[in-house]
This record gives C-alpha cells, sequence and structure tokens, in this order.
C-alpha cells in the first residue's frame, strides 16, 4: 500500500468520485489516463481496446484521446482514508486501491451476534465486549493443542494470546437421541477474502464415553465470518451432535497451510469439506446411535476441501 509516501500535509474536501472514474468501463482510474479534446478521460486499457481512436466515444469529437497529465498528478497524490479508520485502521490508498484494500482491511469489523446488540468493533474490541459485557466464558487457546469444554448451552469463546482472530464455540439443544449440537465459527475481519482464498482453520471436535468405550470425532474446516449478518446457521459449517448425558468435549483448531495443502493432489485425496466419522473402539452396538447426522447439500457445495 501507498500510504508511507502520503504528504504530510495536504488539503481534505469532498469530490464525486465519478470523475475518477473511465467513462468507458467506469472503473477508478489510475495513471496513465487519456482525455479527449473536451476531458472525457478513459482508462489505460480502454484507450488499448478502442477501435476507433480518432473520435471520443462518448461526445464523437474528432481529434481523439491523449494524454491527461493534470488528473495524473491529481491521482498520484491523491489519498483516501480506508473506510474502517472509525475501527483504527490507519491505511490510505490510491483511489483504485480503495476497493482491493477493503477486501482485506484487518479492521473490518466484527458484529456482536448476540439479538438486539449493535455492538461493532476490531476483534480486540469485540472479544472484550463478548467477555466483559456479555460474560460469555473464554478459554486461550494454544493451534493443535486440545482442550477440553464443559458441554453447556451458550457460547465459549476461544483466543489466542493475540486476540485476533478469535473462535466461538456454540451449543445448542438437539433432537433425540442426541442431547447438544456443538459448531464452531472463526470471527475474523479477513472474512469476504477467506471465502475467495479458502478457510484458513481445521477444527476436530470430540466426544468419548469411558463406561459405554466409544469416541466419535467431528473434523471440519472452520467458516469464517464477520459475524455482519448475526450467526449463520448450524448446518452451513461442521458440528458434532453428542449423547444427552456427555459432559465434556473436546475441541482442537489447526492453521491450514495454504502453500501446502492447495497442491492440486491434495485436493483430489480429500475432495469432502466435511469429514465425519465415529470411531469405536469396540464393537458396542450402542455406539451408532450416536454417529453424525448427514449434513445438508447446502454445505457440501461449498469450497473443495483443502484439508
Ligand atoms: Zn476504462
Ligand atoms: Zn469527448
Ligand atoms: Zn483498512
Ligand atoms: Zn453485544
Amino acid at each position: 500500500m501507498s500510504d508511507m509516501a502520503a504528504p504530510a500535509a495536504g488539503i481534505s474536501g469532498i469530490i464525486d468520485p465519478e470523475v475518477l472514474d473511465c467513462t468507458i468501463c467506469f472503473d477508478p482510474l489510475q495513471p496513465p489516463v487519456f482525455q479527449c479534446a473536451v476531458g472525457h478521460v478513459i482508462c489505460s486499457p480502454c484507450q488499448g481496446k478502442l477501435i476507433n481512436k480518432e473520435n471520443c466515444n462518448t461526445c464523437s469529437l474528432p481529434g481523439g484521446y491523449n494524454r491527461c497529465y493534470a488528473l495524473e498528478k491529481i491521482l498520484e497524490s491523491l489519498r483516501i482514508p480506508c473506510a474502517n479508520a472509525a475501527y483504527g485502521c490507519t491505511v490510505k490508498t490510491h483511489y483504485h486501491e480503495v476497493e482491493d484494500h477493503g477486501k482485506s482491511c484487518p479492521h473490518a469489523p466484527c458484529f456482536c451476534p448476540e439479538p438486539g446488540c449493535n455492538f461493532a468493533g476490531s476483534t480486540v474490541a469485540l472479544l472484550a465486549h463478548l467477555t466483559g459485557g456479555h460474560m460469555w466464558p473464554s478459554t486461550e487457546l494454544e493451534y493443535n493443542v486440545k482442550l477440553t469444554l464443559e458441554v453447556k448451552a451458550g457460547v465459549h469463546v476461544l483466543h489466542r494470546r493475540d486476540r485476533s482472530p478469535f473462535f466461538l464455540v456454540k451449543f445448542t439443544p438437539a433432537p433425540p437421541p442426541y442431547g447438544s449440537a456443538a459448531s464452531v465459527l472463526c470471527v475474523d475481519p479477513d472474512a469476504t477474502a477467506t471465502m475467495e482464498k479458502g478457510r484458513k482453520f481445521r477444527c476436530q471436535l470430540g466426544s468419548s464415553n469411558v463406561d459405554m468405550d466409544w469416541q466419535q470425532y467431528s473434523r471440519f474446516q472452520v467458516r469464517s465470518t464477520t459475524l455482519s449478518d448475526g450467526w449463520p446457521p448450524t448446518e452451513d459449517g461442521g458440528s458434532l451432535y453428542v449423547a444427552p448425558s456427555t459432559e465434556s468435549i473436546t475441541v482442537s483448531i489447526t492453521k491450514i497451510m495454504r502453500d501446502i495443502c492447495s497442491l492440486p493432489a491434495r485436493k483430489n485425496i480429500r475432495s469432502q469439506q466435511l469429514e465425519h466419522f465415529c470411531k469405536r473402539k469396540s464393537s458396542n452396538p450402542d455406539a451408532k446411535t450416536f454417529s453424525q447426522p448427514r449434513m445438508g447439500e447446502s454445505t457440501k457445495k461449498q469450497h473443495i476441501s483443502t484439508m
């Protein structure tokens, strides 16, 4: 980003963004810029693609297009503050970089999922709000280290020491023969970019019953969200259904190494996003009662797994 080169002082004001957009493709202009005799400006790619270079595409005046150095200088000196400045982003970009930065801005606000609460803020502020304001229980998390959580209706916050992104484990009542369902979300300001690039974290939820001698696990890639639309439907991600008598589950979260996992060969090996299995240490017939239900079609249509 080019904010470092921005002038130390300048004037600020309001400008109609249309005057900084190409009159043919309407994309934000960046140098080099071309104009007709009366100032209809176009971008360099459009200028290259024009079949008739003799007349202006907008007003048909003869004379073709010439470089517009004055507007190029304005575009070069213009710095636009990020729309998330109120949430702590200090980046100022060139006009044509605004959209790209907005998609990956680490200060994009995340939203409180509690019904009726309108709080929005950085992940650090939201974490403090959820644990301090709503008094949601929280536990510090290390990647790849198994944690044990009590099965209790409500949400449990898992956060790392650097506090961003953080995770929410939600326990909801489930129909018989299950007692509860546990689901996991990653609260991440970078959620839009994550949708394009693929999920960042993998989670394994597990429970076991020593008396009945069985264990069950659910492994899935964790959905990232800013919670801008509230809590997503439980079926839109992975979950673990547990028996009514289950008192605790284990949770472990692993960072997905994108450069390794995106190798095509690995994609083919595991093409399902969700992997559910019930692992029995013995042939206890009761164990199958608690095998995982089929996930909805909508879940399967999501990203091809890179697990
Ligand atoms: Zn254009
Ligand atoms: Zn013109
Ligand atoms: Zn920003
Ligand atoms: Zn709230």
